[in-house]
């Protein structure tokens, strides 16, 4: 398996257990081995071959010269004291850091994780898009960092939300490949439909994943209801059209009969009027779905503002008034750098300062 690279080396991380079959099976090893090996990886959450002790030493030795076998530093976790919402931020072996976040809901813990250091999208309201992209994370270092915050929590994650930093329909393959491992009854064996993946909306790639069949949930970031509006918003917008984006979710639901959730967020004068929620209403009726109304979080390098309170809420009793189904999204960890991207983005510009 060449394709997942760290260091020159194989990234046995990122392996499907079939894939690990294969490799043990050309080196001569027995199948089984494969199983432990994986088991320790992927349940037992370790962070070192040494502490995989029902393998000899000597299969430890041959592998840590093959494999390159990834796990993150923790840096720093911020804990909210309104939620209890944790922030996480790690390094990865490179020096480069990623944000990953907890949440603590009544039906189950969720990890929020990020799919790109950096992003390329260049959504006006985002702070992880400001510096731009640096690199794809391979499987492995998505799954890190759900396998982190359970080892640091000691509770199980039930759900897994790829909406940090990055768009992960712009790292489509390895993106899949997480998605696979995560499942695995062999693995944490997450269930699909416990899975969110968030896209601006890269249309070929919404496609390519409906027809994975997968349960998983597919999140739109919307945000405008005209392509006038949404290139204000978000540069995606010149590429593909709202109307592509309605096929390509309808074809996602056709194919896998899971409702797509679409995410507004709400930014203040901006597409918060009743307009707005009107033509939201068109788009969203013919279809089966959900709207989460996000209130923006403002980015200090931006001066986009939230809507108020009385706003958001006439936009959202618009919404259930024509029977579209609508939340909104309880703002988590508010005092702890709230938006995406904010605690990589004030780590990084620190550690800048120091220099
Ligand atoms: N690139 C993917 C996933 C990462 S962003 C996507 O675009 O969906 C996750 C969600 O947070 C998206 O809906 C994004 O538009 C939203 N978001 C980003 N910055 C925000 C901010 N400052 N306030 C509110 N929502 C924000």
């Amino acid at each position: 398996m060449d394709i997942y690279k760290v260091k020159d080396k194989t990234d046995i991380k990122s392996l499907r257990l079939e894939e690990l079959k294969e490799e043990f099976a050309q080196m001569g090893e027995k199948a089984f081995r494969a199983g432990q090996m994986y088991q320790w990886m992927h349940q037992k959450l370790v962070r070192s071959f040494d502490e995989m002790t029902n393998l000899s030493k000597d299969f430890r030795e041959k592998c840590k010269q093959a494999y390159e076998y990834t796990s993150l530093e923790l840096l720093q976790v911020q804990e909210s004291k309104l939620d209890g919402t944790r922030k996480y931020l790690f390094r990865l072996h490179d020096g480069n850091v990623v944000e990953s976040v907890w949440m603590k809901y009544k039906h189950g813990n969720s990890v929020c994780i990020s799919s790109q250091v950096g992003c390329r999208m260049g959504c006006r309201f985002c702070a992880s898009t400001l510096d731009g992209l640096e690199r794809n994370l391979l499987p492995s270092e998505m799954l890190d960092q759900i396998y982190a915050i359970s080892v640091h929590t000691g509770e199980r994650v039930s759900n897994v939300v790829v909406m940090g930093t990055g768009e992960p329909l712009d790292n489509y393959d390895n993106l899949l490949q997480f998605i696979k491992i995560l499942t695995d009854e062999s693995g944490l064996h997450i269930s699909a439909r416990n899975v969110t993946v968030s896209t601006c909306g890269i249309v070929p790639n919404m496609k390519r994943l409906a027809k994975e069949h997968l349960q998983i949930t597919l999140a739109l970031s919307l945000h405008a209801t005209t392509d006038e509006k949404r290139k204000k918003l978000m540069p995606i917008a010149y590429k593909y059209s709202i109307q592509e984006l309605m096929e390509a979710c309808k074809y996602y639901f056709e194919q896998t009969g899971r409702r797509i959730t679409f995410e507004y967020s709400l930014v203040g004068g901006v597409n918060d009027t009743k307009e707005d929620a009107d033509e939201l209403i068109q788009l969203a009726a013919p279809l089966n779905c959900h709207i989460n109304l996000i209130p923006v979080n403002p980015i200090k390098e931006r001066d986009y503002v939230q809507s108020e309170e009385r706003q958001i809420q006439s936009f959202k009793a618009n919404l259930e008034k024509n029977r579209i189904n609508v939340t909104v999204r309880r703002e988590m960890g508010r005092d702890i750098d709230g938006a995406c991207g904010q605690l990589r983005r004030s780590f990084m510009n620190k550690s800048t300062e120091d220099q």
